[in-house]
C-alpha cells in the first residue's frame, strides 16, 4: 500500500521523527497538572514555536500536541466537549508550520491513550473509547494530519480501539506502545505479541513500534525482537522506534532524562540496524538531541542486527526480560527468573505522562 509515510520512504532511508512534547512543554512555562491542549488555544504562538524547534533541528515527521486529546483525558481539566477544537487547532499550527519548511515534513496526529481501564477488569467497552477515538482522528484530520500516530498505549484492546478509531479517517495510521515492565507493557504485551496485532490490521495498518518506557536500550531491543518475530509474516509494516532520553531520575525534585545527544545518536543508529525506519525520542528528547541524531543517522554506515551485548554496550541495561525474549522464551516466567527490571521504579511510571 502507498501512502504519504511509504512515499517518504522510498526517497530517504529512514524518517526522523521529533523528540518529546510534554517535558519541551514545560520548559516553555507548562506547569504541572496544567492539560497541554489547552495551549492550543491559549498559546498558539508557544505550540508552535515548539513544533518549529524540531523542524529546524531536522524532524521530518512531528507530532501534535494532542497526546492527551481524547475526551477522558480532557475530561480531567473540564474540557470534554472541546475535544473538536483543541485536535483541529493543534493540526493547524503544526500544518502551518510544517508547510513553511523548506522540506517535506508530514504532521503526525497524535493520539494517546484514555487512562481508561477496558472491561472486564475496567469500566471502559471498546465501543466507547473505538468513537473516543475517532472524535479525535476526525478532528485531527480536520486540522489537516497528514497520518494518526497512536502511542504509548499498554493494552491489545486499547490499541484494536484506537486503529478502529482512527481508520474512520482516510489516513495511514501508526502505532506504538510502551514497554516499560521486563519486556512487556504494563498490561503484558511482548514485541512479538505488536507485531502480531499489527498483522491483523495489515495492509490498512502503516506503522508500528515502541516509544517511552524505560530508556534507549530497552526500545531497540524491542526492535530487535519485533524484526525476529515479523519473519513469520509476508508484509513487514515500517517499524518505529521512539525511546526515551536515557533513564528518569529524581534530581532537586525535578525528573531529568539522563540521555546525552551522544546516546541518542548511537541509539539512532543501532534501532536502525534493528530495523526501525521511523526514528525518534520520547520523554526528555530535546532540539538537540534530534540534531545529533540527524547527523547520525545521515553519516551512518549500516551495520547488521545488533547483538543485546552491543546494545547493553553501546546503550545501558536491557531488562532480563525482554534478553530472554531475544533467545526465544517468550513466557513471563522466563522475563521474571530474575525479578523485574531494575529500571523499573514508582518514578518511571510517573514520567510516563505527559509525553
Ligand atoms: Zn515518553
Amino acid at each position: 500500500m502507498t501512502n504519504i509515510i511509504t512515499q517518504l520512504l522510498q526517497e530517504k532511508s529512514y524518517i526522523l521523527a521529533d523528540g518529546a512534547t510534554g517535558t519541551n512543554l514545560f520548559s516553555m512555562g507548562l506547569q504541572t497538572g496544567d492539560s497541554p491542549e489547552f495551549w492550543n488555544a491559549d498559546h498558539p504562538e508557544r505550540v508552535t514555536a515548539h513544533y518549529k524547534s524540531f523542524i529546524n533541528a531536522g524532524s521530518d515527521l512531528v507530532l501534535t500536541n494532542t497526546f492527551g486529546g481524547n475526551r477522558f483525558r480532557l475530561q480531567l481539566h473540564g474540557g470534554e466537549n472541546r475535544v473538536d477544537e483543541l485536535n483541529e487547532k493543534a493540526a493547524g499550527l503544526l500544518r502551518s508550520a510544517a508547510d513553511q519548511a523548506d522540506r517535506k515534513v508530514l504532521v503526525a496526529g497524535d493520539i494517546g491513550p484514555t487512562g481508561e481501564i477496558f472491561q472486564p477488569a475496567g469500566t471502559l467497552d471498546i465501543e466507547t473509547a473505538t468513537d473516543a477515538f475517532a472524535q479525535q482522528a476526525q478532528a485531527l484530520a480536520n486540522g489537516g494530519a497528514d497520518l494518526i500516530w497512536i502511542e504509548t498505549l499498554s493494552s491489545i484492546e486499547e490499541a484494536r480501539a484506537a486503529f478502529a478509531g482512527a481508520r474512520t479517517t482516510d489516513l495511514p495510521v501508526v502505532f506504538t506502545m510502551s514497554i516499560d515492565t521486563n519486556g512487556r507493557t504494563m498490561m503484558g504485551v511482548t514485541a512479538e505479541d505488536i507485531v502480531n496485532l499489527a498483522a491483523e490490521m495489515l495492509p490498512d495498518l502503516t506503522g508500528c513500534g515502541s516509544n517511552c518506557g524505560v530508556g534507549a536500550a530497552e526500545v531497540v531491543a524491542a526492535m530487535v525482537n519485533m524484526k525476529q518475530s515479523c519473519s513469520k509474516f509476508d508484509q513487514e509494516p515500517v517499524f518505529v522506534a521512539k525511546a526515551n532520553c536515557g533513564i528518569p531520575e529524581w534530581v532537586d525534585g525535578e525528573i531529568v532524562y539522563n540521555g546525552t545527544p551522544d546516546l541518542m545518536a548511537r541509539y539512532a543508529q543501532l534501532a536502525y540496524d534493528s530495523g526501525a525506519r521511523i526514528i525518534g525520542g520520547c520523554c526528555g528528547t530535546t532540539p538537540a538531541h534530534i540534531t545529533a541524531m540527524r547527523d547520525a543517522l545521515d553519516n551512518h554506515q549500516p551495520g547488521p542486527v545488533p547483538q543485546v551485548q552491543q546494545i547493553i554496550a553501546d546503550l545501558g541495561e536491557v531488562s532480563v526480560g525482554a534478553q530472554s525474549q531475544l533467545l526465544g522464551d517468550m513466557t513471563v516466567a522466563g522475563g521474571s527468573v530474575s525479578g523485574t527490571s531494575p529500571r523499573r521504579s514508582r518514578r518511571t511510571k510517573r514520567t510516563a505522562r505527559p509525553e
